[in-house]
């Protein structure tokens, strides 16, 4: 960030200091938040984040620190609010497609959606954005038509493509449709040896990964390498269960039980191959062993043979259900500060 606006971010903070919990705006808070977990880089997800009318300022004050944000979005809003936001290296919009026009618009129950997801992609590639998609498949996916997604968009001149099995988690509707790891395995195996027909299709995951995905790696989960912050706090203990929230990351860190989560260790995490929890045990995983993670870059996913041996899930907890209690408990702390604001104002 620019000494000048971060100095006002740490002003803005020593001057409401007394009440910051609950006066401060999203936008420094959010700020405060980055800053302190020490990111990276930051992934905007929704509901849909453009609906928010502090987003420019807030993707304007992260860009601004040099580092990277993904703007998740479902597009529909994205040609619209296109001119709040600037082109740069530091800024992608991550456009949520599932596949192809009649894939993607079944997965969002909407007809047109698909459409006007790739006008948006197409208006912001011609005005010098960057641009991913975000895709996640389901055990309805085929993979003759995967595969020609994944061209279909590379011709469209995306900058790179994230992709992740669907994962059972609590909340989703739809339960009957997400992957078990044995079909995921085949799924992406079968995607995979199909390969690009035209342009080389640019993941944005690591070559490591995509070998996770095809099942030739074994992997724990490292639920922490992709911290989820929501209005609640930081989120315990990943982005895909919601079991309890932590007001700061240093708190996340220090106070979640990590070793009664994951495959093995949990009902709930049987079936996860989900990115946001793999994909920083892969880098682990390179960065420990850089000649196989070199071999695997060169060759890319390995497509056949014998995959590795599932992790065992006899001894895994039970699940408990704990995320609608909380949600209910914040639910109710909004309610009373907003009929009595005058309590808000004493916090
Ligand atoms: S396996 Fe890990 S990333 Fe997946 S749901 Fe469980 S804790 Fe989260």
């Amino acid at each position: 960030m620019r000494p000048l606006r971060m100095l006002w971010f740490r002003l803005k903070a020593l001057l409401f200091r007394s009440r910051m919990d609950r006066e401060l705006d999203e936008e420094l808070r959010f700020h405060l938040d980055v800053e302190a977990a020490g990111l990276a880089d930051v992934s905007i997800a929704g509901g849909e984040p453009l609906l928010h009318k502090q987003l420019p300022e807030i993707v304007r004050g992260i860009v601004g620190r040099k580092k990277f944000v993904y703007l998740c979005t479902n597009a529909l809003l994205m040609e619209k609010k296109m001119a709040q936001y600037e082109p740069s290296t530091f800024f992608t919009w991550s456009v949520h497609l599932d596949g192809d026009k009649e894939m993607h618009d079944h997965s969002v129950c909407q007809p047109g959606v698909y459409d006007r997801a790739v006008a948006a992609i197409k208006a912001a590639k011609e005005r010098g954005f960057r641009v991913n998609i975000n895709c996640t498949l389901f055990n309805t996916a085929q993979p003759d038509r995967v595969a020609e997604f994944f061209d279909t968009v590379m011709e469209f001149g995306v900058d790179g493509i994230t992709v992740s099995p669907g994962y059972a988690y609590e909340r989703a509707p739809d339960q009957q449709h997400f992957l078990n790891r044995g079909k995921t395995k085949q799924l992406f195996r079968d995607v995979f040896k199909r390969g690009p027909k035209n342009k080389k299709w640019s993941f944005s995951q690591s070559s490591m990964f995509l070998d996770f995905l095809a099942g030739n790696q074994s992997y724990h989960c490292t639920p922490w390498g992709n911290p989820t912050r929501t209005i609640f706090g930081w989120q315990k203990p990943c982005y895909l269960l919601g079991e309890g929230y932590a007001k700061t990351f240093r708190e996340l860190m220090d106070a979640t039980d990590w070793d009664s989560y994951g495959t093995g260790n949990y009902e709930k995490c049987a079936d996860c191959m989900v990115h946001s929890g793999y994909e920083a045990s892969a880098v682990n995983d390179a960065v420990a062993h850089p000649l196989k993670a070199l071999a695997v870059s060169l060759r890319g996913p390995r497509t056949d043979g014998e995959m590795t041996p599932e992790i065992s899930l006899d001894r895994q907890r039970p699940a408990e259900y704990v995320f609608s209690k909380h949600v209910e408990r914040k639910m109710e702390e909004i309610r009373e500060a907003k009929s009595r604001p005058e309590l808000a104002k004493a916090g």
